[in-house]
């Protein structure tokens, strides 16, 4: 039996758990050490077999998948024993290659062949990756990789989960997320708060300490891991959550200051289905449209047809509520196969976001035009801006091709310091902007937001990075135009309050933080959260800052993180 053990990581999405843990497991790759092939007829019913346990094991759960994947996975097992794949499979064993070498090689001579023929066909590539990952697990005796199939809800391990794979998570089977790597504001992270499972990242030695079907439970609002525990551990975990439901109890409504100065409250969301799941929460709007997500895990762009399609679900979903979309925030650590503008030293430092657009137009103008027919056909309160701007000519730039598609409202987000010190000569072109602590933080700080390591450095109770949303706010009141964050910060309860004490008007953040955040919002007036934010930025360090917000917040706000 395994003892007790209680392990740090940290807290991303808030909420705790329990349940036996599940092992996300890597793709193996192509053995190194494997012989070459000297019989092919051996070799090559070996991989046949594979290939058909593979078809077999897909088609399993097609079974109990739901209406929409289910047909995903069905063709997957058809792919899986194509007479064209083995045939390639055969000739690459002629030449003398081993087993898993045959399989990636003619895996990618069939996929350059459906990338040219384009379309459908092309958007099979994924499908055909995953068959080889899958079939290249089995020669090698190894289990295949990615998401297990949950046959109970559980709790999922992983060394890291790429964002398009975070995304198809079914929060009724994932009661948890725990990984050994990742930050706070790894997109990772992101997405398992916009889906509500609790989750805890950067939990240095989570897989060793830990066997499949184990039981484990997490704190994912203080980043808490206990393996094995005690009854007492689970009573607990459920008196936190207690404490946090009695705290939230009576949340509902705009949000406002005690004296009513109101502040909106808005959703991060990334596809159709996340408005229209955020839609039926008690919120204001969304705040952030993150678009790319429409355009990762593909091969080619989406058409406008697709993209007017998607686009108008999503101000279909939030009525005449407020939906601010940003334009493709792509590279770096959401890299398109088809806008590949080559390698880089510095993929955050490099081609991304507006950058990107700007040296790919066409992508910005199918998507402009694309939201300009969605906002004709709704006629929404449709708000539109630019991630990553630098300097005042991109903005004018991008403000002067959103408005030739006749889009009403043009901003800008603030991602960078040198948007950050310069937002009354930024905010002199445009109509709004949204600060992205995220990216602010890892700029202002240079430490990348994918390193655990760096945490401390990158949370925005950094004074340095304060002082930077400060200058934004100071840009706002300056040119008399909105200012929001829509990054993770947003979503902080106490760090709300500061946010609203230097001047931010509205917070966008996953739609399962909206509670707690009103809560803290409605038990403060606006002059005391000034007093908040004035104590936090005149602090040293960000410990100083946090502990100084605390000191003087109302104590039940303890309750809420
Ligand atoms: C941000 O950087 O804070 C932001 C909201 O954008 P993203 O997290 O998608 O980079
Ligand atoms: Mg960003």
């Amino acid at each position: 039996m395994t003892t007790r053990t209680v392990l740090h990581g940290i807290g991303v999405s808030a909420g705790t758990s329990f349940g036996p843990a599940a092992f996300v497991t890597p793709a193996a790759g192509v053995d190194a050490s494997e012989p070459a092939c000297t019989d092919v007829e051996t070799d090559g019913q070996r991989v046949r077999e594979a290939l058909n346990a593979v078809a077999e094991g897909l088609k399993a759960r097609a079974e109990g998948a739901p209406e929409t994947s289910k047909a995903i996975l069905e063709a997957t097992a058809t792919l899986a024993t194509d007479r064209g794949l083995i045939k390639g499979i055969d000739k690459e064993l002629k030449k003398g290659s081993g087993v898993t070498q045959a399989v990636h090689d003619a895996v990618e001579t069939y996929a350059n062949k459906l990338r040219k023929l384009g379309g459908y066909m092309a958007e099979r590539v994924t499908d055909l990756y995953d068959i080889r990952d899958r079939a290249t697990a089995r020669l090698r005796g190894l289990p295949e990789p990615g998401v297990p199939t949950l046959s109970e809800p559980s709790v999922l391990i992983a060394h890291d989960l790429a964002p398009a794979e975070t995304a198809t998570l079914d929060p009724e089977q994932v009661r948890g997320i725990i990984t050994e790597a990742g930050g706070p504001t790894s997109h990772t992270a992101i997405l398992a708060a916009q889906l509500g499972i609790p989750a805890v990242v950067k939990a240095t030695g989570i897989s060793a300490a830990l066997a499949a079907g184990e039981q484990v439970a997490l704190d994912g609002g203080v980043g808490e891991i206990i393996i094995a525990p005690t009854e007492a551990d689970t009573a607990e975990l459920a008196e936190r959550s207690r404490r946090r439901a009695s705290a939230l109890a009576g949340s509902s409504g705009e949000g406002s200051t005690r004296d009513g100065h109101k502040v909106k409250l808005l959703a991060n969301i990334g596809t159709a289905d996340d408005a229209r799941k955020a839609a039926a929460f008690d919120l204001e709007g969304s705040g952030l449209f993150r678009t790319e997500f429409l355009f990762l895990d593909r091969d080619s762009a989406p058409t406008v047809e697709e993209q007017t399609k998607t686009y108008t679900e999503v101000l279909e979903a939030f009525g005449g509520r407020r939906v601010v979309v940003r334009t493709l925030d792509a590279g770096a650590d959401k890299p398109l196969s088809f806008a590949d503008l080559g390698e880089e030293e510095n993929p955050a430092l490099g081609r991304r976001g507006l950058r990107l657009s700007m040296m790919r137009e066409d992508l910005l103008e199918t998507q402009l035009e694309a939201l300009a027919a969605a906002y004709k056909a709704t006629n929404a309160d449709l708000w539109v801006m630019a991630p990553m701007v630098a300097t005042i000519d991109e903005a004018k730039w991008f403000e002067a091709k959103a408005r030739s598609y006749g889009l009403p409202k043009v901003g800008i987000m603030v991602e960078t310091p040198a948007a950050a010190i310069r937002a009354k000569q930024v905010l002199s072109v445009v109509d709004f902007a949204s600060i992205g602590t995220n990216d602010l933080s890892q700029y202002t700080m240079a430490a990348d937001r994918m390193q655990g390591e760096l945490a401390n450095l990158l949370t925005p109770w950094q004074p340095a990075v304060l002082s930077m949303i400060r200058a934004t706010c100071e840009g706002g009141s300056a040119t008399g135009k909105h200012i929001g964050v829509c990054g993770e910060a947003g979503g902080d309860p106490l760090m709300a309050l500061v946010l609203v004490g230097l001047g931010v008007s509205s917070l966008s953040m996953a739609p399962s933080k909206v509670n707690a955040v009103r809560a803290a919002l409605r038990v403060h007036d606006l002059s005391t959260c000034q007093q908040i934010a004035a104590y936090a930025i005149d602090s040293w360090t960000a410990d100083e800052a946090r502990e100084a917000a605390l000191r003087v917040a109302d104590p039940m706000l303890r309750d809420l993180l």
